[in-house]
């Protein structure tokens, strides 16, 4: 058992004062943390990051801090198992702790390796070259790109306690900005170790984490400070309408919840390499994690004359996955991360069957090999289907497992309709081979949707899947989505700096952007 998880303020370890908010294992339901913030200085921790933190930042160049990012992810690298073992007590398997810890690892190269190779041997970034702004050759304009005196509160879901945080300490560390990070109290456990096993490869005071609540940080939070927000939409709302954001303008980026589609295209029959494509990714977005991912796919969307046939070919998939305790030779798909996600996932689905039928999974019984389905956060793959396109809920309740439905549609316009009812996704996909087809979905869709996958014969093979977010492009979504852009290749580090045009005789402004 391990004690109250310990918070890292101000260089140093610390652990709250009272006994705090117990964490169970996913999988045995035994106590693995107690997470309390409880006493903790958190102005202090403030104070020491926008002094110490910008300080030790701002004599860094951005080819050093891509350089300090680059040995973060290589540490992390060298004790990845360390960070398996853990998420395997949030009921991750092998390959769900992949994609979050690998995942992270990868998304942290990549950032290093962008900013080594386009941003400048400098602490700011001129955008463009002189704007004349008279005819005379001797008044223009140029925008600057610097670092705020402020700092980075990135506060995250618990479904990828590494790999968010890393997705946002990395364009925040580029940009010079000293990160604070509040992980999920679900899995803080996970971003701490990762915490303890990187700080001594950053500069003092570039990353603390508080273990717990937050209460009061918000009122220490303003113009230059930038909060990054992962969660579900109703927590993104409450964040949004605080006075730190709608009177003192800090930066507020929200990555919530979204009812992500895929849709395949009617070309697509039985026989076809796109048909097997579609229900192969199904079955993955609702297994990988156990469906625990802001991207996977929520909404099915399949031509009317073939959705028996895709629920068949889902359901034959469906029935070889092996739920059970994370590491068990056999099992494909681990557990929720706790009892009240688990009860949370059965209330949204009790709605969404209401708009349909269940056609694959029982919610209340599961058979689960090596562990308790009872004590462990045990949940069936649920496949819905509803016939009823008048129906709201598939567009509505996002049930946050292993959870997907079914949804026909009879033409383009109809598809359209339906998938704007999701009010904007981080992902979706289309599944087709006929590129006419793709082409109207695509341009159609694309004002809802963060990202849009393609997926054929043709890519499959080299294809990172729906649910994977690229840090070289975007990460986030409009509307339901949270209307963030949270991965964006170095657009997400530029997010991070104050944008400021400067005028004047160019000779002045050649000597304003110059090193010395
Ligand atoms: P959540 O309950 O909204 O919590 C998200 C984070 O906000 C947690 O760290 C939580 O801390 C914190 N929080 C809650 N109330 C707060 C407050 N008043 N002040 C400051 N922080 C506060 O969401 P979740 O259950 O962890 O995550 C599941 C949801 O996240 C799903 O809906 C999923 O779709 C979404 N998600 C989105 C993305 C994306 O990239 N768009 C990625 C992953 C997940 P505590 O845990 O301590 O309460």
């Amino acid at each position: 058992m391990m004690d109250t998880l310990q918070s890292y303020l101000e260089g140093s370890w610390r652990a709250g004062r009272d006994e705090g908010v117990p964490v169970a294992d996913a999988v045995t339901g035994q106590l693995v943390a107690r997470v309390s913030s409880e006493g903790l200085d958190l102005a202090a921790a403030v104070a020491y990051a926008r002094h110490t933190g910008l300080a030790a930042l701002g004599e860094l160049t951005f080819p050093q801090r891509a350089a300090a990012l680059k040995a973060v992810a290589q540490t992390l690298q060298e004790r990845r198992q360390e960070l398996y073992d853990l998420s395997a007590r949030a009921g991750a398997t092998r390959r769900d702790a992949a994609v979050d810890v690998d995942g992270g690892i990868g998304t942290a190269l990549v950032y290093a390796s962008l900013a080594r190779k386009n941003l400048p041997d400098h602490t700011l970034i001129v955008e463009d070259d002189p704007i004349p702004l008279g005819k005379g050759g001797t008044f223009a304009g140029r925008h600057l790109l610097t670092t705020p005196r402020g700092i980075a509160l990135e506060i995250n879901a618990f479904n990828f306690p590494v790999w968010g945080m890393l997705e946002k300490l990395a364009p925040a560390l580029l940009a010079g900005v000293p990160t604070i990070v509040k992980p999920a109290t679900p899995t803080a456990y996970i971003a701490a170790h990762a915490v303890r096993i990187i700080a001594d490869a950053l500069p003092p005071g570039a990353i603390q984490l508080v273990a717990g609540r937050i209460p009061g940080l918000f009122d220490l939070l303003g113009g230059q400070d930038h909060i990054g927000f992962t969660g579900s939409a109703a927590t993104a709302a409450r964040l949004r309408s605080d006075p730190a954001v709608t009177r003192r303008s800090a930066r507020f980026n929200a990555e919530a919840d979204s009812l992500n589609c895929s849709v395949l295209g009617p070309d697509a029959i039985p026989g076809q390499p796109e048909f097997d494509l579609f229900a192969d990714a199904l079955v993955t977005e609702m297994t990988v994690k156990a469906g625990q991912k802001c991207t996977a796919i929520r909404r099915a969307f399949v031509p009317v004359q073939l959705i028996d046939a895709v629920s068949e070919a889902v359901e034959a998939r469906l029935a070889r996955v092996v739920v059970g305790a994370p590491g068990v030779p056999g099992v494909t798909m681990g557990a929720l991360v706790g009892l009240a996600q688990r009860d949370d996932v059965r209330a949204a689905v009790a709605r969404l069957a209401a708009a349909g039928s269940i056609v694959w999974g029982d919610p209340a019984k599961v058979e689960v090999v090596g562990a308790d389905a009872e004590r462990g956060a045990f949940l069936s793959p649920l496949l819905l289907r509803a016939d009823d396109t008048g129906r709201t809920e598939p567009h509505e309740v996002e049930a946050f497992g292993p959870v997907s439905t079914l949804l026909p549609y009879r033409d383009l316009e109809q598809l359209h309709e339906l998938i704007a009812r999701g009010e904007g996704s981080l992902a979706g996909s289309v599944v087709s081979h006929d590129r006419d087809f793709v082409r109207q979905v695509v341009l159609g869709a694309a004002a809802y949707h963060g990202r849009i996958l393609v997926l054929d014969r043709d890519s499959a093979g080299e294809s990172t899947g729906h649910g994977t977010p690229m840090p070289q492009l975007v990460h986030g979504g409009p509307g339901r989505a949270g209307g963030g852009e949270e991965e964006a290749g170095l657009r997400a580090v530029y997010a991070h700096l104050q944008r400021t045009a400067i005028q004047g005789h160019p000779a002045t402004l050649d000597t304003i952007i110059s090193k010395e």
